[in-house]
């Protein structure tokens, strides 16, 4: 058998430009090798970290000169958390990148003709932007180099977010520029008393220790969630519950949802998991126009608030609604698109797999005395069939929203037997929604490209696509 190759040094390698999955790519000997926290202009020694067939995949470990392009990242975590990966990059040319990226997805993966992409819309805010943030417990904190170097007795626990790549290593956190006031607050007073108060962080290996995971939900009406979620060992310690949740009660008066869950399991999910509430209401209201949205805090709701209301805005607009139409919102999540649209169409019909979500959508008509929609659980591929057809009325308008995956190839199918006359497909990942829109270009034209940025300083772009029946 071969022997593995030593894995190589490439030295000085001028970066080239922006690839996919927000990495810069240069090349060696034409072979590709991509290489994140770069930007294109940089000339830098790379450590190959794997090498695959036809391509590398790197490390830039001396820089030798900087881009000019670049921009001096504001966090101090840089680098090393995997949050906002292109801080180094000025936020115009992430716009740059980011229609690029689409203009790129459906000329390479869509090959059908499009029309010019229109600018993609900024995000109003790019830092604070975030309405929800989890952080997790963990004894296994990681260590930078220089702090091992150092020799000193290091605090292994740590509350923060996981490294890339590790499951259980977690950076501690001290300034996160992506929540507004008082997240960070939270979290450090959180870290601290447990730490005076030697509660046991996680083990995510050995699935010890009370405290798991923090969960900050904050509303653009100044509503307040926090979620505590602790491990099985906390059956054996409820003083150390009811202490630090009366600790952050007193300490944040604002807080309007203060909530637990104890989580037995070996994952840390809990969207299967009822939670208790320990003081406020059992969700938080967000704002749209004059609609309001209860969330829980399990439930889904796009994490931009401000920009959430721009894509939907555009989504309403591409569906060009007049009050008489049958408008099915597929992938409907928690319905903020179909009670969004309700009072422009005539009615509105809800598709999703998570039950719980349908529950809230319906939950959010009633409160905002919206009498026109109905929403229905199921796979999407077995739910949205000839039968549901039939007992529903035809669509004049279908708007879809997919996970990042994009739908299911039969999906696509049913949607051209269906052969509405406009569908709007709202993507989170154009290169899905490129692949997808290629199989509706049999029946379909694509009228409008709209890009939205929702995640800055991330390579992540929306993209909202309006077909119309040819
Ligand atoms: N349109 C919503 C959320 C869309 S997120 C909003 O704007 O808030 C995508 C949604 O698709 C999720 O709620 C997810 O539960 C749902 N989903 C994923 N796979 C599905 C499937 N196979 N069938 C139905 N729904 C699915």
């Amino acid at each position: 058998m071969a022997r593995r190759a030593k894995l190589p040094l490439l030295e000085n390698i001028t970066i080239e430009r922006m690839a996919a999955e927000g990495k810069c790519v240069a090349h060696v000997d034409e072979r590709a090798v991509f290489v994140p926290y770069t930007a294109p202009g940089d000339v830098v020694d790379i450590k190959v970290t794997k090498a695959r067939k036809k391509f590398w995949e790197g490390k830039a470990i001396t820089f030798h000169q900087y881009s000019p392009q670049r921009t001096e990242p504001f966090c101090s975590h840089f680098g090393i958390c995997g949050g906002c990966k292109w801080q180094h990059i000025p936020y115009e040319q992430q716009l740059v990148y980011k229609q690029q990226q689409v203009i790129d997805q459906f000329e390479r993966i869509g090959k059908i003709p499009f029309p010019e992409v229109e600018p993609i819309v900024p995000s109003g805010q790019t830092r604070y932007y975030r309405n929800k943030l989890e952080f997790a417990f963990s004894d296994q904190r990681w260590f930078t180099r220089e702090e091992i170097a150092s020799g000193e007795e290091l605090d292994k626990r740590a509350l923060g977010f996981h490294i890339p790549g590790s499951f259980e290593k977690i950076l501690p956190i001290e300034h996160c520029h992506l929540q507004t006031d008082p997240s960070n607050d939270i979290r450090l007073v959180v870290d601290k008393y447990a730490k005076e108060h030697e509660l046991p962080y996680y083990n995510m290996r050995q699935h010890t220790g009370v405290l798991r995971t923090l969960l900050i939900r904050t509303a653009s009406t100044g509503e307040l969630m926090v979620m505590v979620q602790f491990g099985r060992d906390a059956d054996h310690a409820p003083e150390a519950i009811e202490g630090l949740l009366n600790h952050l009660r007193e300490k944040f008066p604002m807080i309007t949802s203060l909530q637990y869950v104890v989580n037995r399991k070996m994952n840390d999910t809990f969207h299967d998991l009822e939670p208790t509430l320990f003081a406020g209401r059992p969700y938080i209201t967000e704002q749209m126009e004059d609609l309001r949205f209860q969330v829980s805090a399990q439930s889904f709701y796009q994490t931009n608030s401000e920009q959430a209301y721009q894509l939907y805005r555009i989504t309403r607009d591409f569906a060009q609604l007049t009050g008489e139409e049958v408008v099915y919102d597929l992938y409907s999540g928690t319905g903020t698109i179909a009670n969004f649209i309700a009072s422009q169409a005539k009615q509105v019909i809800g598709v999703e797999y998570v039950e719980a979500a349908t529950k809230d959508a319906e939950v959010n008509s009633q409160i905002n005395n919206i009498s026109n929609t109905a929403f229905f659980a199921g796979d999407m591929r077995k739910l949205l069939n000839p039968d549901f057809l039939e007992q529903h009325r035809q669509p004049d308008v279908i708007i879809t929203d997919p996970p990042r995956v994009g739908m299911h190839a039969d999906v696509v199918k049913q949607l051209l037997e269906i052969a509405a006359p406009r569908i709007v497909y709202v993507s989170c990942n154009p290169a899905t929604q490129a692949r997808d829109i290629a199989l509706l270009h049999e029946k379909y034209r694509v009228e409008k490209l709209q890009p939205v940025d929702m995640f800055p300083h991330t390579h992540h772009v929306e993209n909202v696509a309006l077909l119309t029946l040819r």
